[in-house]
């Protein structure tokens, strides 16, 4: 075992504060990263300040990370040291079960969280990003495109794959209409994404402010929600619908504007349930579904498609002394889009 510094939240209602963690020696078949930078998603947000259940402090957040290779267990194939890489929201999985074999590593029953899982090596909880290192197994370390921004990249590793994998899986193509509810770190990757698969595309956000950057980020259309004229205009006319607010919202709203079998997927999670009117599944056939991040192999087709795109998130590089005005500030739909921690800032504490 060795110790990294890191910031960990000790309750739901402290502050992110220096902190120092442990972590293992890399095993044979782990990779040990010095962390680079660390994207800041809503999800760690919601996590330590117990709005979607109860959590084991202190819990150093982040699942956003990028990385360079200093160590490799002595099975290790796929990494050496100095590479560039990747880690996500998962760290292990069983690697046996159907879901595993499927290539869906985020439904494994026996999955292990970056950060807030048990952790079967030192016995406490899994502790993610906001930290100077990392070890982790090799099947969940990703390869990152040598052309990419290192900064810019951190985020693809949860906005990334989450926006990515609904609309692969709901086959976005050029001339489909698709919109994108609220732009924030998965909202602009998510304009980014349907924008390269070829379709047009329509942000709905409550921040007027932010029209001009949705156009810039690749919207055909911004549409101001809360102006009901707007939306009207829009009746019955999507294909999809990406939703990734993370605040409580009236998702009627944007059932109706979808065309009949046109489909709405959540991937924001407010915390409190949404309320859903039978008539806006039932008037048009529509369904309404959710979506988890995606697999590993999903999130590796995701990167290698944004190399070749040259896709990165628009990042507000941060030291992590600023980690909590950047939650504030996340809280007023305030990031533009990213909040990155450069984790060189570490070394200060
Ligand atoms: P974010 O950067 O804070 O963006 C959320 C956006 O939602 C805001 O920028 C804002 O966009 C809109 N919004 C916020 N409050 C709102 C309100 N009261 N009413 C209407 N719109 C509001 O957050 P994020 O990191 O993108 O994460 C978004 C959500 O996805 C979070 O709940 C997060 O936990 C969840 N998430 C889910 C997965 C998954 O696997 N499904 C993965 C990662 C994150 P405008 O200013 O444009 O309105
Ligand atoms: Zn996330």
């Amino acid at each position: 075992m060795y110790n990294v510094k890191a910031y960990a939240a000790s309750s739901a209602t402290s502050p992110l504060a220096p902190a120092t963690i442990e972590r293992r020696d890399p095993t044979e078949h782990d990779v040990q990263i010095e962390i680079l930078f660390c994207g800041i998603c809503h999800s760690d947000l919601h996590t330590v300040r117990g709005e979607w259940g109860e959590v084991q402090y202190p819990l150093v957040p982040g699942h956003e990370i990028v990385g360079r290779v200093t160590k490799v267990g002595s099975a290790v194939t796929r990494f050496g040291v100095g590479d560039l890489t990747g880690v996500g929201c998962m760290v292990d999985s069983d690697g046996t079960c159907p879901h595993c074999k499927a290539d869906h590593e985020q439904f494994c029953p026996n999955g292990v969280q970056t950060y807030g899982s048990p952790d079967k090596h030192l016995g406490c909880v899994t502790q993610g990003g906001y930290s100077e290192s990392i070890v982790v197994n090799e099947r969940f370390v990703l390869r990152i495109p040598a052309n990419l921004d290192l900064a810019g990249t951190a985020p693809l590793l949860c906005a990334g794959i989450t926006t990515y994998s609904p609309l692969r899986r709901q086959g976005v193509t050029k001339g489909q209409k698709v919109g994108v509810v609220g732009l924030g770190g998965l909202g602009h990757m998510g304009v980014r994404l349907a924008k390269a698969f070829g379709a047009h595309v329509v942000v709905f956000t409550t921040s007027e402010g932010k029209r001009q950057d949705a156009l810039r980020l690749g919207a055909d259309e911004v549409v101001t929600s809360r102006n009901a004229d707007e939306m009207r205009k829009h009746t019955w006319s999507f294909d999809f619908i990406l939703d990734t607010v993370s605040a409580e919202h009236d998702i009627n709203a944007y059932m109706s504007l979808l065309r009949p079998e046109g489909n709405l997927t959540l991937v924001g999670a407010p915390p409190k349930p949404l309320s859903v009117a039978a008539f806006s599944l039932i008037m048009g056939n529509h369904s309404l579904s959710g979506s988890n991040i995606g697999g590993i192999a999903e999130t590796q087709e995701m990167l290698d498609f944004c190399g070749e795109h040259n896709l990165t998130a628009d990042v507000e590089v941060i030291p992590i002394q600023k980690v909590n005005e950047a939650y504030e500030r996340l809280l007023k739909s305030g990031a533009k889009y990213r909040f990155v921690i450069d984790m060189a800032s570490l070394k200060a504490e």
